[in-house]
C-alpha cells in the first residue's frame, strides 16, 4: 500500500514526503479512509505505530476539505501533547493550518493569548483544557471533531472526569475517534456512551517479535549501582534508559554514575519545570545526553525512535507500566533490548496502599528466570492481571501482551516520592478545589485503583 493508494490531497502527499514516511503504516491504512469518511473508531494502537499521524493525516484531510471546521485532540501528558502538536503541525504545513497546544506547566496567560489566534486544531490536556473552557478562551461547541489519544493512559491517571465533562460540552453532532494501547472492558463502555456507531480498527505493533529481547536480572539491593555501570559499561553507544522510581533515586542514580565518569547523562523527573523536561528530551534526541535517567514521566508517548537499551533499575510496578517503558525502545522495528533488575531483598517503598515489591505483574506468566533473554511480540499475552500469586520469574510461558482487563492501579503517589507520568493540566483537581464528581456509572464500581 502506498499513501498514493488513500486517496489524500496533494498537499497532504507532500507533507508525509517531506517528513520522509515512504508507505503508510498499518494503522494509517486502516484508520486514514475511515476517518475521511466520517466513522466513529476505537482504535487499538500502541504508540510507536504510526497513531498520531494517522488521525493526523484524516483529521487534516477532512479540515481541508471543509467537512470538519475544528478537532480537539486530547492527550494525556504534556510531553505527548507538544510531540503530537509537533507532528501535526509539520504535517498541516503545506495546507498552512494552525495547530496550538494546551497543556498544563506552561503559563495561562501565555495560552490564553495564543488561543486568541485562530487555529484549526487544538492539541489539550484534560485538566488545562477545562480551565480554558471555564476562562472563556476556548468553546467547546466550536469542535466538530475529537480525538481521545492514550485513552487508557487518560483514564489511568485520573482524567476520567474531565474527559466525560469535555466529551458532554462537544457539540453531538461531532466524529469522535479514541486510541488506545488496550481496549478492555472500560473503554468499551465509554465507547457505548460515547462513540455510537462507532467501528474498531485493532493494529499489531511495529515491532517484529524478535525486535526487543528481554532480560530479567537476580542483583541483590545493595549491588545494584554496580551492576548498573556494569550493564552501561556493557552496551557502548547504546542511547540508554534508565528508569528509577522515584525523583530522589533519579538524581541520586545521576549522581552516582557521574561520580563513575559516565559521559553524556541526563534525567528527567515531574519536578524539573517543564522547559527544562522538554529541553532535555530534545537533547536526548539529538545525542547530546546518551544515558538519561528517568521516573514514569518517560515512560510514556516519548518518540525517539533509536533508543537501544531501556535499564528498569527499579521494577516497574504494574505490568501495564512495564510495557510502556519497554515501548521506549524497539521502535518503528528497530532492535531493543528491555534489562530489569529485580531484588528479593529491596526495602519495601513508602506504604501507597498498593502492592508489594515483586508482587506487582500478578499471576506470573509473563516472565522469566534471571540471565535468559526472551523476545515478546506484542499483543493476546498471557498476563493475567494482579492478584494472582508471584514467583513470577520463575515461569517462562511465553509472550506478554498489552495488559486486558486487569483492575490494576497506576502506582502513583505524591507522598511516596513516586510519579505518574507527568501529566499536564491540574488533572482532576483545579483551581485548589476538586469539582464535584458526576454519580459513577456502573462499569466503575468494584473498579479500585490505586491513585
Ligand atoms: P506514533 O505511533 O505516533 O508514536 O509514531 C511513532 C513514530 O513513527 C513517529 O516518530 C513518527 O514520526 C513515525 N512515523 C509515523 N508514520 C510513519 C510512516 N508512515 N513511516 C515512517 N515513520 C512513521
Amino acid at each position: 500500500m502506498r499513501f498514493e493508494d488513500l486517496n489524500l490531497s496533494a498537499k497532504t502527499l507532500k507533507s508525509v514526503s517531506d517528513l520522509g514516511y515512504e508507505e503508510p503504516t498499518e494503522v494509517q491504512a486502516k484508520a486514514i479512509p475511515k476517518i475521511i469518511s466520517g466513522t466513529n473508531l476505537i482504535v487499538r494502537s500502541q504508540t510507536g505505530t504510526g497513531k498520531t499521524a494517522a488521525f493526523g493525516i484524516g483529521l487534516i484531510e477532512r479540515i481541508a476539505a471543509g467537512t470538519t471546521s475544528k478537532a480537539l485532540v486530547l492527550v494525556p501528558t504534556r510531553e505527548l501533547a507538544l510531540q503530537v502538536c509537533e507532528e501535526l503541525r509539520r504535517l498541516g504545513l503545506p495546507h498552512g493550518l494552525n495547530v496550538r497546544a494546551a497543556f498544563g506547566g506552561q503559563k495561562l496567560e501565555f495560552q490564553i493569548r495564543d488561543l486568541q489566534r485562530s487555529y484549526d486544531i487544538l492539541v489539550a490536556t484534560p485538566g488545562r483544557l477545562l480551565d480554558l473552557c471555564e476562562r472563556g478562551t476556548v468553546y467547546l461547541s466550536k469542535f466538530n471533531a475529537v480525538v481521545l489519544d492514550e485513552a487508557d493512559h487518560m483514564l489511568d491517571i485520573g482524567f476520567r472526569w474531565d474527559v466525560f465533562k469535555i466529551l458532554d460540552g462537544l457539540p453531538p453532532e461531532r466524529l469522535t475517534l479514541l486510541f488506545s494501547a488496550t481496549v478492555d472492558t472500560e473503554i468499551r463502555e465509554i465507547a457505548s456512551m460515547y462513540l455510537p456507531d462507532s467501528e474498531l480498527i485493532e493494529v499489531g505493533e511495529m515491532r517484529t517479535v524478535s525486535s526487543i529481547k528481554e532480560e530479567r536480572i537476580d542483583v541483590p539491593h545493595a549491588q545494584k549501582v554496580a551492576k548498573l555501570l556494569e550493564t552501561i559499561k556493557l552496551h557502548p553507544g547504546v542511547k540508554t534508559l534508565i528508569f528509577a522510581r522515584t525523583r530522589r533515586g533519579v538524581m541520586r542514580l545521576k549522581r552516582r554514575l557521574e561520580e563513575e565518569n559516565i559521559p553524556h547523562i541526563g534525567m528527567l523527573h515531574g519536578d524539573m519545570e517543564q522547559p527544562k523536561r522538554t529541553r532535555m528530551i530534545h537533547r536526548f534526541k539529538t545525542d547530546e545526553i546518551r544515558v538519561l535517567v528517568a521516573t514514569n514521566v518517560a515512560a510514556r508517548g516519548l518518540h525517539i525512535d533509536d533508543v537501544g537499551l531501556i535499564i528498569n533499575y527499579d521494577e516497574a510496578e504494574d505490568m501495564r507500566t512495564h510495557l510502556h517503558r519497554a515501548g521506549r525502545t524497539g521502535r518503528m522495528g528497530a532492535e531493543g533490548k528491555v534489562i530489569t533488575f529485580v531484588s528479593d531483598d529491596a526495602p519495601p517503598p513508602r506504604q501507597y496502599g498498593g502492592q508489594r515489591r515483586g508482587q506487582s505483574y500478578g499471576s506470573g506468566s509473563y516472565s522469566h528466570g534471571s540471565g535468559r533473554s526472551r523476545s515478546y511480540g506484542g499483543h493476546g499475552g498471557s498476563w493475567h492481571g494482579p492478584g494472582g500469586s508471584h514467583g513470577s520469574r520463575h515461569s517462562d510461558s511465553g509472550s506478554h501482551g498489552s495488559g486486558h482487563g486487569g483492575s490494576y492501579g497506576s502506582g502513583s503517589s505524591e507522598s511516596s516520592g513516586q510519579e505518574s507520568p507527568g501529566y499536564g493540566g491540574s488533572g482532576h483537581r483545579r483551581g485548589g478545589r476538586r469539582h464535584s464528581r458526576p454519580k459513577k456509572p456502573a462499569w466503575h464500581r468494584g473498579h479500585h485503583r490505586q491513585r
